[in-house]
């Protein structure tokens, strides 16, 4: 039958799998805007797949990568020296695509100072689930405090919450006017009162960024504090997100991770 096909069969056998095989090679082309173009699918842009992009190579060959299921390898006593102002910070909240986001505008409006060196808080997110594991357990949301040093270095801490009886009076700020995930991403100015960071015990390791482009060098500091909120908060948060956006766990590769008791 096959050496009966028309001319005009065969060629448009050939077309379509010449189709075939372009738009399969298409799926795995550089985007245009690498830097907003990743996801949490199993796809092409999921994060199996983030290293294969170029200058998001750490994701894949980095040895240091972040989230880890903290355990406690070393336990020493070093409080958290951390420093948040009490009164409420001038702030912009807009959505990058993936999640909202808070940037703080107030210089030294939250310090944390981690073996002499001082970080300062740039902005904070949301994960859902949590990315990190403590012994093995996880929770229903995760937010990231991002600080950096005058020299550009990163410090992560992460705060976990689960689902509980009562709201989240820190999250009410601004949950009910969370920006959508759909352009145009329109930066909104807000107050904001910081976390309460309670003095409690944290975890301490060294890893990355958990995004593309998974940077190494992050020092984080994971709290072994769990706060509270609503079922009608996580929603809230979900809607504002397109996907949930949790990296899985990566390897520890050797790291240890210090646990600081009170
Ligand atoms: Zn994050």
């Amino acid at each position: 039958m096959y050496f009966k096909m028309s001319i005009a069969a065969q060629l448009g056998a050939v077309l379509l799998l010449l189709w075939l095989h372009y738009s399969s090679v298409s799926c795995q082309a550089v985007p245009a805007k690498p830097v907003k173009v990743y996801d949490y699918s199993n796809g092409p842009y999921g994060p199996a797949n983030w290293g294969n992009f170029p200058g998001w190579e750490k994701c894949k060959t980095g040895s240091q990568q972040s989230p880890i299921n903290v355990t406690r390898d070393v336990v020493v006593r070093i409080p958290l020296d951390v420093a948040y102002k009490w009164e409420p910070v001038a702030s912009d909240i807009y959505n990058d695509g993936h999640t909202p986001t808070v940037e703080v505008l107030v210089k030294n409006a939250g310090v944390v100072t981690i073996s002499g060196v001082k970080y300062e808080l740039v902005d904070f997110h949301f994960h859902t689930p949590s990315e990190h594991r403590i012994l093995g357990q996880s929770f229903s949301m995760e937010q990231h405090l991002v600080h950096k040093s005058a020299d550009g270095k990163i410090a992560v801490i992460a705060l976990f919450y689960n689902l509980g009886p009562l709201a989240s009076k820190f999250l009410a700020q601004f949950f009910d006017k969370l920006p959508p995930y759909t352009p145009p991403y329109v930066r909104t100015p807000i107050n904001i009162q910081l976390p309460l960071l309670q003095h409690n015990s944290y975890y301490r390791y060294d890893g990355s960024l958990t995004t593309p482009p998974c940077d190494e060098g992050v020092v984080w500091i994971v709290l072994d504090q769990i706060s509270s909120l609503s079922s009608d908060q996580l929603q809230k948060l979900k809607a504002s997100k397109p996907e949930d956006n949790a990296r899985p766990l990566q390897a520890r590769n050797g790291r240890k991770v210090t646990y600081s008791t009170k």
